[in-house]
């Protein structure tokens, strides 16, 4: 495997230890500590980044708080156009920002081209026009005394914390940080330890789109020490997370000490269900994409595929077929359908699951091993389809986040709703049918954040997107996460 590297990613990778972006300027952790970051497909050293910890956090916050005031006194036009012409630079880079996507990450560069870079795009765009159309309300009030003109003001919360996940580093980075800057805050972003460069970049575009310095900070490092240090910092007022439930809950008790608003993101264990009426061949292919999207490492992948018993047969074999068909391989290779999982961490995590699902007896129909020959030192795993998975085993419970898909069978609308609803998690669930009133019903009575009807993960800046139960609170995306940014302030005038 030898892929050619556009050289300005081959610069941008040479000096990526002064991945700690503060007030402007790019520099190395103030300890001088750096980490590794590999290449998933090899498992080579990529680059370094640097180490940062409480100390880099503190300049960060400190140059955030300053840099706010500057940005939230710009006229609303003002900002929105500083964020559109951000918006079109995420577009003239996104090929650059899409290969470091895949050497990150690993995931096929037109993954990160067409979803990634394009939707990242997207989002910069909805929100370049949140500045202008974000008002506040007359309100109808009935002073006890006299008279009075009440209206209401949303203002900036002030710093916001944002802590990114390594599955999507680009797009989460954006569709946290767009509506934060957009409804006039200061972020620090700290991106996953594992993939740390998109984000950077990204903060380096903004300073040539005429974002103040100081407004959107990074600092690279551990989630142990940069990450504890930044969602627990005494100035920062809001955290946007995306990322594991025991995380969120650590991030949650850190914000009984500074009181900051929390946004989670916490994943989810999706049922997507295909009804005996369903068009098989689009419900295979979103069933397939559902699951084998980005290696599965998607917190809304379709992991629980119901599949009505009448087609249950077919839809497996035609499953099986597509998934000996995709080809594994180098994320800047041109024909590889899917890359590697992101760590070697996240690969035996995954096969933990593989022979888990084994030992409580699902049938192991494809896939389920790690990938050899030219691949073997990269963190590959062969597509995976378990069918006879019963509700209770551990891979139709817990998030696996990987190539992994376990195939359910049912009878009736109402069983494979309870079963669907059986999950502590509610972030997504899919529907396949021709049946307009069984798709709305079906759509209305899951318990989950998004419900999608004859496709699977899509997503839009305009379409708020989080979970139900354990899935988290709060909403990235849409007006909500424009209006999660901000506070809202009643101004009382004396008329008499
Ligand atoms: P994680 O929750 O540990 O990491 C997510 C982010 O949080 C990273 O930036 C990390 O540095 C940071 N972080 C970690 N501990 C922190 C702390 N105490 N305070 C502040 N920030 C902290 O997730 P992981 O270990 O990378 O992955 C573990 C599992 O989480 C995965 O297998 C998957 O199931 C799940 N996950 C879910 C999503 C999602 O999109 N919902 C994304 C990534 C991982």
């Amino acid at each position: 495997m030898t892929q050619t590297v556009p050289d300005d990613v081959t610069q941008f990778l040479s000096g990526a230890s002064q991945s700690i972006l503060v007030g402007g300027q790019r520099r190395r952790a103030l300890s001088g500590r750096t980490l590794e970051t590999l290449d998933p497909a090899t498992g080579k050293v990529l680059t370094e980044i640097a180490a940062g910890a409480a100390e880099d956090v503190d300049a960060a916050v400190a140059s955030a708080v300053v840099a706010q005031q500057e940005w939230a006194a710009r006229k609303p036009s003002a900002r929105g156009r500083a964020l559109a012409d951000l918006a079109q630079l995420v577009e003239d880079h996104a090929e650059q920002l899409a290969t470091l996507e895949t050497l990150d990450n690993g995931k096929p560069l037109t993954e990160s081209l067409y979803v990634d870079s394009a939707i990242a795009t997207d989002v910069w765009r909805y929100y370049a026009g949140s500045p202008t159309r974000l008002g506040g309300d007359v309100l109808p009030v009935s002073p006890l005394v006299g008279d009075a003109f009440a209206y209401s003001r949303r203002e900036p919360l002030g710093v916001v914390a944002a802590i990114v996940p390594w599955n999507f580093p680009l797009l989460i980075s954006s569709w946290k940080i767009a509506p934060a800057l957009a409804a006039g805050n200061a972020v620090v972003v700290k991106p996953s330890e594992v993939t740390s460069l998109t984000a950077l970049r990204l903060a380096e575009l903004a300073l040539e789109a005429g974002l103040p310095p100081g407004l959107l900070n990074v600092v690279t490092g551990l989630g142990r020490e940069a990450g504890r240090a930044l969602v627990s910092h005494p100035q920062v007022d809001k955290v946007t997370f995306t990322g594991s439930t025991a995380t969120g809950r650590e991030i949650l008790r850190a914000s009984a000490t500074n009181l900051a608003k929390v946004t989670l993101e916490l994943g989810g264990k999706s049922a997507n269900i295909v009804f005996g009426d369903a068009d098989l061949s689009a419900a295979v292919d979103g069933a397939l994409a559902g699951i084998f999207l980005n290696q599965g490492q998607v917190c809304c992948a379709g992991s629980r595929l119901f599949v009505h018993r009448s087609v249950h047969d077919e839809v497996v074999a035609r499953l099986v077929e597509a998934a000996r068909g995709i080809s594994l391989g180098h994320g800047l290779d041109g024909d590889t359908d899917m890359g590697p999982l992101v760590s070697q961490v996240q690969l035996e995590r995954v096969q933990g699951f593989v022979s888990g699902a084994v030992e409580e007896g699902a049938h192991l129909a494809v896939g389920g091993v790690r990938a050899g020959g030219e691949l073997s030192d990269g963190f590959f795993l062969e597509p995976t389809v378990f069918t006879g998975v019963a509700d209770g085993m551990t891979i139709a419970q817990e998030e696996v986040f990987g190539p992994v898909l376990s195939v359910l069978v049912f009878d009736d609308e109402d069983e494979v709703v309870r079963r669907a609803n059986a999950s502590v998690y509610g972030l997504a669930a899919g529907v396949w049918t021709r049946d307009l009133a069984r798709a709305h019903r079906v759509a209305h009575r899951l318990q989950a954040g998004t419900v999608w009807v004859n496709m699977y993960n899509m997503l839009d800046p305009a379409a708020p997107f989080g979970g139900f139960k354990d899935s988290g609170y709060g909403r990235d995306l849409g007006e909500e996460a424009l209006l999660g940014n901000t506070q809202t302030k009643s101004v009382w005038v004396n008329l008499d």
